[in-house]
């Protein structure tokens, strides 16, 4: 990878709701601190918000939805105003990459090379959509010829999105991008941890045209403002993506409401390597499968299967690879991991790697903390794993990895298959028959053969199980944020 420009650490501009159009304060007056992951120091007191400012955009995004200009507005130039977002995004690039830097402490690199472009092409790929999304002609069984029946696909209305901090622009577009181009209105409640980048693109929206109240921001706790917005009686949708645990809480406090809901959860994802994979890349993908951006990925290789034969010879370079990372500044553009999202998650991650040595399991690599100051926690390899232990069937959701040994094909797919969740997986091999098979066996919204972490806006994205519910990105995204109404006509 090329080395990013060096961008310091911009000013925090931007700390209210956007509701309706305007930038207010929470209704009771309150805020809460932001955090800057890597000095452990605040950056920012933004407006903490409860069940009367979700009332409140609620309202806006009703009004806005039944009776504003978006309502009118034709599918194309909805389409028209998502390019127009994305273009702003590209061109205030530098301020986003550096307050999701401060604000999530993730390395800047990454954030130009990876988040910054997947936004822009999130809103570019589903802006084209806008208007190419059309019913059908049904050729109903219909003897006397008296039958014209079509369909027309219809937005869903006011849908509430709520947002965890890992990715935080990223899953703002994956959100929003589906949710516009159908012509629904939002209410966006990001992770209390990182809201900074959400209200900058929130003004960047308002700048870019949308009417009031079609995109509203609502920051605050999930238990407050996150639990409002859910229960809330003219919500129509609930999209959330987080862990399984809120989920289950979000499906039973939506079930009086009948919300639809969408789902995007954990994950703890099999890596598998045969022996005849290249075993030299098979170890550049572990490593991007599970410390990109400090393993807090929902998809990340955290099971990482290594056939028998080549288990030693991967494991020495995993280890060494891991012991070579670059871990520190994240505005450092040569950092390749920056620090742990929070206190909390830093403490969780630790955790688990003491449980990690206490079921038995040998640390090859890391297993400390890296620095003083900040959330660092240095790249962990833990060998002669079980996959029945807590470490490889619990979401760590860090830069943990455990390596499990196996013999045979039948074997690995049992094993790989033998967790709750079902987001992810890839299996490294130069057979391609063994690969296609391989991949058809497993129990996984997304398989990736002899790569890791490829995403396009276009590529649906998605769990089985735990994992989720629904699918985002592609085609597919668009399904969960429509309506398809059937209609008949008589001719006679
Ligand atoms: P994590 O524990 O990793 O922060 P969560 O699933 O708790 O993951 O958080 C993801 C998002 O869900 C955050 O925006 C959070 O505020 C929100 N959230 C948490 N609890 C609730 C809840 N009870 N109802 C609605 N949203 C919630």
């Amino acid at each position: 990878m090329a080395t990013a420009p060096a961008i310091s650490a911009p000013k925090v501009k931007q700390t209210r709701n956007l509701i309706n159009g305007e930038w207010c304060e929470a209704a009771s007056g309150k805020s809460f601190d932001v955090i800057n992951p890597a000095t452990g120091e605040p950056i920012a007191q933004v407006c903490q918000s409860d069940k009367a400012d979700i009332d409140q955009a609620v309202s806006a995004a009703r009004k806005a939805f039944e009776t504003g200009p978006w309502s009118k507005m034709s599918a194309r130039d909805r389409g028209k105003l998502m390019f127009k977002l994305a273009e702003l995004i590209e061109q205030n690039t530098e301020e986003l990459a550096g307050l999701e830097v401060l604000n999530n402490g993730k390395p800047i690199g990454e954030v130009l090379a990876a988040d910054v472009p997947l936004v822009v092409e999130t809103f570019r790929y589903y802006g084209g959509w806008a208007d190419k999304v059309h019913g059908d002609t049904i050729p109903v069984d219909d003897k006397m010829g008296q039958f014209f029946c079509y369909t027309r696909r219809e937005p869903v209305g006011v849908c509430g999105q709520i947002i965890p901090w890992n990715f935080p622009m990223l899953m703002l577009a994956w959100k929003w991008g589906p949710a516009l181009a159908m012509g629904n209105t939002v209410i966006l409640k990001p992770a209390e941890q990182t809201p900074l980048t959400a209200l900058r693109i929130g003004e960047l929206a308002t700048e870019a045209g949308f009417p009031p109240g079609v995109i509203n921001i609502v920051n605050g706790f999930g238990e407050t403002a996150g639990d409002a917005l859910v229960k809330h009686a003219d919500v129509d949708k609930i999209a959330f993506t987080g862990e399984y645990k809120t989920a289950q809480l979000i499906m039973a406090n939506a079930a009086p409401t009948l919300k639809r809901l969408t789902f995007e959860l954990g994950g703890k994802s099999p890596n598998v390597i045969f022996a005849d994979a290249n075993v030299r890349h098979a170890v550049n993908g572990a490593m991007a499968g599970i410390f990109f951006n400090q393993g807090e990925v929902c998809c990340a290789g955290s099971r990482v299967f290594v056939e028998r034969s080549v288990h030693d010879e991967f494991v020495d370079s995993f280890a060494k690879k891991a012991k070579a990372r670059k871990l520190g500044d994240p505005f450092d553009p040569t950092t390749e991991q920056g620090a742990q999202v929070s206190k909390d998650q830093y403490d969780r991650i630790m955790g688990y790697i003491e449980v990690g040595k206490k079921e038995g399991a040998t640390c090859v690599a890391g297993g400390e903390a890296a620095f003083e100051k900040g959330y660092f926690i240095q790249p962990t390899i833990f060998t002669d794993v079980d996959n029945d232990m807590r470490i490889a069937q619990e979401e760590i959701f860090g830069p943990v990895a455990s390596v499990i040994p196996f013999d045979s094909i039948e074997q690995v797919a049992t094993q790989a298959n033998k967790s709750m969740f079902g987001l992810a997986a890839a299996v490294w091999t130069r057979d391609i028959a063994k690969a296609h098979n391989f991949a058809h066996l497993l129990r996984a919204g997304t398989v990736w053969v002899n790569c890791y972490n490829t995403f396009d806006a276009g590529a649906p994205f998605g769990g089985y199980k735990f994992s989720g519910h629904g699918r985002e990105n592609g085609k597919a995204g668009l399904d969960a944020y429509s309506e398809t109404k059937t209609i008949w006509i008589s001719l006679k």
